[in-house]
């Protein structure tokens, strides 16, 4: 039974089982998809998530590598709307992601002007193209300020692009730890919502693969719950916007950011089953950062299946 049966046929839906609508509904409510390629033009993102059978999708919003890019078309953005809208993907489940060069909590007053210049055009890119909420990784120390010190700057950085757009969350990503990289412990993040004045426009993304690399064990059951208790105590879920779902080449607390494809790597699929069946992941864009995108469609199609 099917809920395309229930609702487009002339039976009441009182009159099928409550329970196996229930688990269908809650089906329904994950968005898994993919960080699928831009090249081209914005408006083939949106395509090429649908070309894998993405519900969601990430993208780069200029060329990750670079300082600068050429601004958007108005065809560009009329493109990414329309197709968006067909394709049926809500930007409530798109999650744009920054560029690598930003550094928004940079010790230099030059480089970090530098830096908050780029992001602000990215955050007005994303208001563009009507979307809500745009991805970063918090910035590094450089081993040249205090860690505190550090975590001011970026919350700084965050409030001055809110200041410059309007109606898109800047959504903070949790690191590996990796180098000088802040944001690997959930204490680090409440520090920088902490210090940013409009709360109702900020947010976090948790990556799996980064949150087992900083410390935090998610693939037994017993360690899953804890994590995510501690999440809810330090941060709180009504911050969350989204989850990064990769496997990890490197293992707990090893501080290196190493994704790997879903199975493959030291992860097991109790978490990612864990996940795909956990309504406090409902409604936000779960997506995949795998090294091999020859197998995206597979990995999507085999999240789903670990459905209950
Ligand atoms: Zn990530």
């Amino acid at each position: 039974m099917s809920i395309e049966k229930v609702t487009s046929g002339n039976m009441s839906i009182c009159e099928f089982h409550t329970i196996p609508l229930k688990i269908k509904n809650l089906n329904r409510m994950k968005y898994i998809g993919a960080h699928i390629s831009a090249s081209g033009g914005v408006e083939n993102a949106p395509l090429n998530a649908d070309l894998i059978g993405a519900k969601a999708f990430a993208f780069f919003t200029k060329n990750q590598r670079q300082w600068f890019a050429a601004a958007y078309s108005d065809q560009n953005i009329q493109l990414f709307r329309s197709r968006c809208e067909e394709l049926g993907f809500s930007p409530d489940h798109i999650l744009p992601h920054s560029s690598y060069l930003i550094n928004l909590g940079h010790p230099g007053e030059e480089e970090i002007s530098k830096s908050r210049a780029a992001f602000n055009d990215e955050m007005k890119r994303c208001e563009l193209l009507g979307l809500n909420r745009f991805n970063f990784h918090p910035g590094s120390h450089l081993n040249q300020i205090p860690i505190d010190t550090c975590l001011d700057r970026i919350a700084a950085s965050i409030n001055i692009a809110l200041e410059k757009t309007a109606g898109v969350t800047a959504v903070i990503e949790n690191t590996a730890g990796q180098g000088t990289n802040l944001g690997h412990t959930f204490e680090q993040i409440a520090h920088i919502i902490d210090k940013v004045e409009d709360k109702s426009r900020v947010g976090v993304c948790l990556d799996t693969a980064h949150t087992l690399a900083a410390g935090y064990e998610i693939r037994t059951r017993e360690g899953y719950e804890e994590t995510f208790e501690k999440f809810a105590r330090i941060v709180g879920f009504h911050y969350l916007k989204g989850l990064h779902i990769n496997d990890s080449k490197k293992e707990l607390s090893t501080r290196v950011d190493r994704h790997d494809s879903i199975g493959k790597g030291v992860m097991n699929m109790d978490l990612f089953s864990f996940i795909v069946n956990d309504p406090r992941f409902d409604n936000l864009p779960l997506i995949l950062e795998t090294p091999d995108e020859t197998i995206w469609a597979e990995e999507i199609q085999m999240l789903y299946a670990l459905q209950q």
